[in-house]
């Protein structure tokens, strides 16, 4: 499944609650969300530049969906419609750079919306049924760094996708990162990931 164009990124943050107390928050009551550029998107295969001299950079592996059909306000059956594919991915993030904003109530673009920050598996055709039962790792030089499964969302696939309804008119090819599990950790220029799934297959990227 090819992404049109234009499409947008959007990205869930604290969906797991074990990667909120990683980072020392609390359950949240609501989701966040930041975009990405598609100018971010790195292939599966493909190799992502990292940015010099701001700080640890930490890969977060995700699971990734892509709507088929978009709308506004879409009720549970209407967001559960919408999904039409899924994959793995890593959104990379500048950790530390992203705290300085943070405390300083900042917008995070600069910690998260960088050249080859979103690195990105194929799409695969999925229901919204299927999405609740994902397991997936992150492998980062061979080592299994992250283990994740979608039981541990606090919001479904279908719960986010009719949230983001409510402030955009979602559209056809639009891509939502959909939060990470916990073991968010440092890579660096050399690291090769390997993010895999039973159910959404194997994908490969190095960080130069
Ligand atoms: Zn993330």
């Amino acid at each position: 499944m090819s992404l049109p164009s234009p499409a947008r990124i959007f990205c869930i943050g604290r969906n797991y609650d074990l990667h909120a107390a990683e980072l020392g928050q609390g359950p949240a009551s609501e989701p966040v969300v930041f975009m990405k550029p598609t100018s971010a998107i790195v292939a599966d295969g493909g190799s992502a530049r990292l940015p010099r001299g701001l700080g640890s950079v930490h890969h977060e592996l995700e699971l990734v969906l892509l709507l088929q059909t978009g709308g506004r306000e879409l009720d549970a059956a209407a967001a559960a419609a919408a999904i039409g594919g899924a994959t793995l991915g890593v959104d990379l993030t500048l950790r530390e750079l992203q705290q300085t904003l943070k405390a300083a109530g900042l917008p995070w673009e600069r910690a998260k919306a960088f050249d080859d920050s979103a690195l990105l598996g194929r799409f695969l055709p999925a229901t919204a049924a299927i999405l609740d039962e994902v397991e997936m790792t992150l492998a980062v030089d061979g080592e299994i760094r992250q283990r994740g499964h979608t039981r541990q969302m606090r919001w479904s696939p279908v719960a986010l996708v009719g949230w983001l309804s409510r402030c955009w008119q979602l559209q056809a090819g639009d891509v939502i990162y959909t939060g990470t599990p916990a073991g968010v950790g440092p890579v660096g220029a050399g690291s090769e990931l390997a993010a895999s799934s039973p159910t959404l297959g194997r994908y490969r990227w190095t960080l130069r």
